[in-house]
């Protein structure tokens, strides 16, 4: 509580402030101070904020009318970003702070569809569309760290919304923010699958963490000749060498391969390139070269991951456009390089389109900066504590699937040997984040050569843990081996928080692979998931018996990438309160900022 005389003064530095400037973030004097939380708040009530002659000055301060939210205004102060929003009065909202930033979910107004980079030292991204956003920062949000929320009504009575980001920030929503704070994430509903041409059914194949019967295996799919696959596939580039004027494309050349189709363009030197990724397929801009005749190929469905291509003459040159069917994004569904002739003057651009095509580019920079912040216990005051008393640091059991005489569903790669080097990395992360880790097996080995006996034991394991994940690659059946790629995740109804836990590691995963999503499932009937009384999730990190998806699960850059997915994921479940004597609690926590 504070004096009341604190307030008074806090309210007269906020009217003052509030008068000389039309918004919060137009800012032009550093030296003002900016209210506080409760000064933000008292301001709710008072409308007095501008009087007529101020709002003429101040010129175009009518109240906007709110098409849409979105659109905010952001500035930076120090290590401090600043982000404002107008808030309509027919606008709710609710804010989660989670591991990897804030998230808003808007009622009562469209949110107006935007990705943008860096907005300060401490927002790295925006993103907005679908009745939500997305601010995330470099370091985790906890119910009370690393944010803070405020409402105000600047002059002309615009009320805005305003977002603060710092890793030393403290005070999350104040008593002035109306939307409601979740301290759990939401329930994602299950992913959209529709832009996939060749969905996998849930019930389709084998009951997942099962040993699947190994069939014949697809032959996988070679890599291109020349490639780095440390390196990102070239978005843009320039065939070396003096361009020839008058040259004109020839016809794409492609390959089927199962799982995967192969187009390779001739270009003639001096030939720029741009691969432009799209919701339905791939567009190939080229300048310096044209089309004799832009005669169509005939034909359509020319493959399994190419239903047909065409040209597009521009300006400066020509477009060819893949048609896929299915998505593609900057980081995956497609591969590129650059190849020197092979004879001839004519170099080659060869495009892999697949939609099991992951990112297996090593860990960045911002990724390992997520990888690499500060403990989430202990000395930060953050709500984990208060929700997890009874325990000093989290404790998380992590499960590497089969082991020893159980090796799991064999193809590409050998299931429990990438079980086990994820479950690894994932403890890793875990305890330099300050997790106590419970591995079920940290070498090649089972706990029973009893199948039954050995999952009871792992899930015995539990015993005073907050959650536990197991660790499974997947398989279909040698003939349905090409309709099976991505990750998914399972979850057990025992435990009312599970569907949260699997819903924020489905989501890390996705954002750290690129891999195609195969969206959340639940069952009674996977016996890990089924003894388990704490939240409990079990994701199936790839497809060992598809050509692409195995090449995927065999390479250590993307095992790190799942790694870290998995690890980010337990991480803001812990934040947010998805433990085992823990509970969603959902409404504003107006009044408890310090
Ligand atoms: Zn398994």
């Amino acid at each position: 509580m504070k004096p009341p005389a604190m307030i008074l003064s806090s309210v007269l530095l906020l009217g003052s402030w509030a008068a000389a400037q039309s918004d919060p973030f137009q800012r032009q004097a550093p030296e003002q101070t900016l209210p506080t939380i409760r000064a933000a708040s008292t301001m709710q009530a008072p409308p007095a904020s501008g009087t007529p002659a101020r709002q003429s000055m101040a010129g175009s301060l009518q109240v906007p009318v709110q098409m849409g939210f979105g659109n905010p205004r952001s500035s930076n102060d120090g290590g401090t970003t600043r982000v404002v929003f107008d808030l309509a009065s027919h606008v709710n909202y609710t804010l989660t702070p989670t591991f990897s930033g804030l998230r808003l979910d808007i009622q009562g107004a469209r949110v107006i569809p935007s990705v943008t980079g860096r907005m300060g030292s401490s927002v790295t991204e925006y993103r907005a569309g679908n009745g939500q956003i997305t601010l995330v920062t470099p370091f985790p949000l906890s119910l009370t760290d690393g944010w803070r929320a405020y409402e105000a009504t600047i002059v002309g009575g615009t009320k805005v919304l305003i977002l603060e980001f710092g890793a030393t920030l403290t005070g999350g929503a104040g008593s002035s923010v109306r939307g409601a704070v979740l301290t759990s994430a939401p329930i994602s509903t299950p992913a959209v699958k529709a832009t996939l041409n060749t969905p996998l059914q849930a019930d389709s194949g084998v009951a997942p963490g099962d040993t699947v019967t190994p069939g014949p295996l697809l032959p996988s799919t070679p890599a291109l000749p020349g490639s780095t696959p440390d390196r990102p596939s070239a978005l843009m580039g320039r065939v070396p060498g003096s361009a020839i004027p008058g040259a004109t494309l020839t016809v794409p050349r492609i390959g089927k391969n199962p799982g995967l189709t192969r187009t390779v363009l001739d270009l003639p030197p001096g030939v720029s390139y741009r691969i432009v990724p799209g919701n339905s397929g791939l567009r190939v801009e080229l300048t310096g070269v044209s089309v004799n005749a832009l005669t169509q190929p005939s034909g359509t469905n020319i493959s399994a991951e190419l239903q047909s291509w065409h040209y597009e003459p521009t300006s400066n040159g020509v477009n060819i456009i893949f048609q896929t069917g299915w998505g593609t994004s900057i980081r995956s569904g497609w591969r590129a390089q650059l190849l020197p002739p092979s004879n001839g003057e004519r170099s080659r651009l060869a495009i892999d389109l697949s939609p099991a095509l992951a990112d297996t580019t090593p860990l960045g920079p911002r990724e390992k900066m997520l990888a690499g912040v500060p403990p989430i216990s202990t000395n930060r005051g953050t709500a984990l504590l208060s929700l997890a008393a009874n325990y000093a640091r989290p404790r998380v059991v992590i499960d590497p699937g089969h082991g020893g005489v159980d090796p799991g569903a064999v193809g590409i790669v050998v299931e429990k040997e990438v079980n086990l080097a994820v479950g690894l990395r994932v403890r890793d992360l875990l305890q330099a984040a300050g997790v106590d880790v419970v591995m079920t097996r940290s070498t090649d080995t089972q706990l029973s050569t009893d199948k039954n006996t050995d999952l009871n034991a792992r899930a015995a394991l539990g015993a005073g843990a907050q959650m536990y994940v197991s660790i499974h690659v997947n398989a279909m059946t040698a003939s349905k081996a090409l309709r099976g790629y991505g990750i998914e995740t399972w979850w057990n109804p025992n435990h009312p928080l599970s569907q949260n836990l699997a819903s924020v590691l489905q989501r890390d995963m996705l954002m750290t692979t690129g891999a195609a999503d195969q969206g959340l499932h639940n069952t009674r009937s996977l016996a890990v998931l089924r003894n388990s009384r704490i939240p409990a999730a079990l994701v199936e990190i790839g497809f060992t018996s598809h050509p692409v998806d195995g090449l995927n699960l065999k390479d250590s850059n993307y095992l790190d990438r799942v790694a870290l997915g998995i690890a980010t994921g337990i991480r803001e479940a812990l934040v947010t309160g998805v433990t085992a004597n823990g509970k969603v609690t959902r409404g504003s926590v107006g009044g408890s900022d310090r």
